[in-house]
């Protein structure tokens, strides 16, 4: 059965790190808070165990892992990477984001779905941190939802969708980010975004200087499923019809207008526009250019949303720039439906 442990991460009590940490290393699971979204981890250097991970979540295993490390120095023991690339990425690290790099010998082929890369990160948060070190190995973990599902960004979350499936939860409390892990890949000439997220293409910039964007970051074009094989899956998706309304001047009129298609809508809306829809149902995102806090509680706005006795969806985007760009891409891959 689960164990939920509850653990403060700003007064770590490490006898409770230590019972997940015994987990991990016979073979188990443990889901564990990260800065970004919770994670649920295995010994990546275990073949079983990494496989419970692919079968608790429902996970093709054509979609690959992350493996973490709680020191950026061990990158060097699972990766080739050259000097110039390891002194930029130290920059990055800890904290929300994931590299792509020729993968060493010794990374199992199950964590990379039998690619020759590996994803790497090394999460800043405490807990995740003291986890990694006190197992003694690197974890292989996804976000720790049922696949399809919008990542769990509160234990409340975690426990929904995997209890009973997993060995341990730890229970954190809330995540800063509430987006997953940027990811860039490093082993081409060029850094390639793969997925958009806490680390924006303006500081990636700065550190990495020219980088490409592929269009399907922002849901136009086709995913290159052997670059970027996870993106090519539905994700962070309500059960229910979920419809996007693209950002522009014009978006209020566009939901007047076609709003009545449909029987017992629920708005998502900015807090600025709530006053034109008084008479609907209405769940409120935020400021409509505050993006941190639209993020951190966007998958329990979904998870929310769902849960209402509302029959569609209806959700404002906010605009493609900065972390506007993360948080539009997992909001166009969430919906079956775009206004533009
Ligand atoms: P999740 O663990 O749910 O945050 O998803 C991890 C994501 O990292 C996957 O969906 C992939 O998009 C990406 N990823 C993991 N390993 C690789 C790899 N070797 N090459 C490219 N992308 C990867
Ligand atoms: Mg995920």
């Amino acid at each position: 059965m689960t164990e939920i442990i509850k653990v403060n991460p700003f007064d770590i009590d490490l006898k409770k790190i230590n019972i997940a940490a015994e987990k991990i290393k016979l073979g188990g699971l443990v889901v564990f808070p990260t800065e970004t979204v919770y994670g649920l981890g295995a010994n990546a250097l275990n073949e079983t165990a990494v496989k419970k991970i692919y079968a608790a979540k429902g996970r093709p295993s054509d979609n690959p892992l992350i493996m973490h490390l709680d020191r950026i120095e061990k990158i060097k023991d699972y990766t080739y990477i050259d000097d110039n690339i390891f002194e930029k990425i130290k920059v990055l690290t800890p904290g929300p984001i994931t590299f792509v790099l020729k993968k060493k010998e010794i990374v199992p082929e199950i964590i990379t779905a039998n690619r020759d890369t590996v994803a790497i990160r090394v999460p800043a948060h405490p807990i995740a941190q003291k986890l990694i070190e006190m197992s003694g190995v690197p974890i292989a973990a996804p976000s720790a939802n049922l696949s399809g599902r919008p990542s769990p960004t509160i234990a409340e979350h975690v426990i929904e969708d995997m209890f009973g499936r997993v060995d341990v939860i730890i229970d954190g409390g809330n995540v800063d980010f509430g987006l997953e892990s940027t990811v860039i890949d490093l082993t081409e000439d060029i850094p390639t975004l793969l997925r958009p997220g806490p680390i924006i293409p303006e500081k990636l910039k700065e550190v990495f200087g020219y980088i490409k964007i592929p269009d399907f970051i922002y849901g136009k074009g086709k995913v290159d499923i052997a670059k970027a094989p996870g993106m090519k899956y539905r994700h962070y998706a309500p059960d229910k019809k979920t419809i996007l309304v693209e950002y522009s001047k014009k978006r209020i009129e566009k939901i007047k207008e076609k709003i009545n298609n449909y029987k017992n809508p629920l708005l998502v809306l900015f807090e600025e526009d709530k006053k034109y829809f008084r008479e609907y149902d209405i769940i409120t995102s935020g400021n409509k250019n505050d993006y941190y806090k639209i993020a951190v509680k966007l998958f329990a706005i979904l998870r929310n949303a769902d849960k209402t006795k509302n029959d569609v969806i209806i959700i404002e985007g906010v605009k493609d720039e900065g972390l506007g760009i993360s948080i539009m891409n997992r909001l166009r891959k969430a919906s079956s439906e775009i206004w533009r």
